[in-house]
């Protein structure tokens, strides 16, 4: 099949060489044109712009990081549905919001390009070893039809419902990933300068019942002070920042999360935006005087 992908990052670079290695044709586009070189040299084709890449494709796949991106690549001059033709399908793999995808389809309908939301989790490790889950939502046909090349960057996709319903389960499961951190800054300083180290606190929970997937993480990145992304403080941001503004605009009173969007904003306001979205917990460590570290 002949399979297009724009947005070569920490997640896109790995999901496109799945692809390419389980036997599609891959054709490729970023803004920095540096992060698809290791692509092309394995064989992708370069495509100068997202509307050449939905010319040379039956499937075209996004993989970028805030809403206002996916929306200029897919509907902007030069974007996706001003080459693709009729019958292409196209899949977004960031985390947008379903106002975003609705907007797209509603220029797509016109073209025949069927539009699907399909967030990924499960991080840079799981983009590279594909046991991603996939969260889509759009027309059922079109997903089943490609789930091969779905089950290709993951092991657990799933069909969530309508259009913009992959996007929903996506921005709850990372508002509860992202506000788990925060609470865990809180207890992991509190077990700290209460007198007992990182690795027995994270034994003890890990055998009891706070255990979660996000301190899982801890032993590679927070306690040996590494917070290379991965998952970067302003994709968190982004990502409560949705949770938070659908609430808003649906008239739901969620306290505790625009308390988590402050705590993600003010690290970013520190200049630690491009760090691992783990580096909100120094802010915590900070105010305890004490760090977090084997
Ligand atoms: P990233 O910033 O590493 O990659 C995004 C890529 O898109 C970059 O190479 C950038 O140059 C490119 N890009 C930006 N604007 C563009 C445009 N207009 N046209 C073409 N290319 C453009 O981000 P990432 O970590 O790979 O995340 C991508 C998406 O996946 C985000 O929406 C993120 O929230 C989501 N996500 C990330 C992770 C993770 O662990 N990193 C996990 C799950 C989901």
């Amino acid at each position: 099949m002949r399979v297009g992908f724009i947005g070569i990052g920490y997640m896109g670079r790995h999901m496109a060489r799945n692809m390419a290695r389980g036997g599609h044709q891959l054709t490729v586009f970023d803004i920095h044109r540096e992060t698809a070189d290791e692509l092309v040299a394995e064989g992708a084709a370069w495509a100068d712009s997202p509307r050449a890449v939905a010319q040379a494709s039956e499937v075209v796949f996004t993989s970028l990081p805030r809403p206002q991106d996916v929306e200029e690549v897919a509907r902007g001059e030069g974007g996706i549905l001003s080459g693709a033709s009729s019958g292409t399908a196209y899949f977004d793999l960031s985390t947008t919001d379903p106002a975003t995808m609705r907007r797209i389809d509603d220029d797509a309908r016109s073209t025949g390009v069927a539009v699907l939301d399909a967030p990924v989790s499960g991080g840079t490790i799981g983009a590279e070893g594909a046991t991603l889950c996939v969260m889509v939502g759009g027309n059922q046909e079109v997903y089943e039809r490609y789930k091969p090349v779905l089950d290709l960057i993951g092991n657990k996709a799933m069909y969530c419902g309508p259009l913009g319903t992959g996007a929903i389960c996506k921005i709850v499961n990372n508002l509860i990933g992202m506000s788990v951190a925060v609470v865990l800054s809180e207890a992991f300083t509190l077990g700290v300068k209460a007198g007992v180290g990182p690795e027995t606190l994270f034994e003890a929970v890990s055998k009891s019942s706070g255990s979660t997937e996000r301190m899982r993480g801890f032993p590679n990145s927070l306690f040996k002070g590494n917070f290379e992304p991965g998952f970067q403080v302003d994709l968190a941001a982004k990502d409560v920042g949705l949770a938070t503004d659908m609430g808003r605009d649906m008239g739901l009173p969620m306290e505790l999360s625009n308390l988590v969007q402050q705590r993600y904003i003010e690290a970013q306001a520190r200049g630690w935006g491009t760090l691992e979205s783990s580096a909100v917990i120094r802010l915590q460590e900070e105010r305890a005087g004490i760090e977090i570290r084997t």
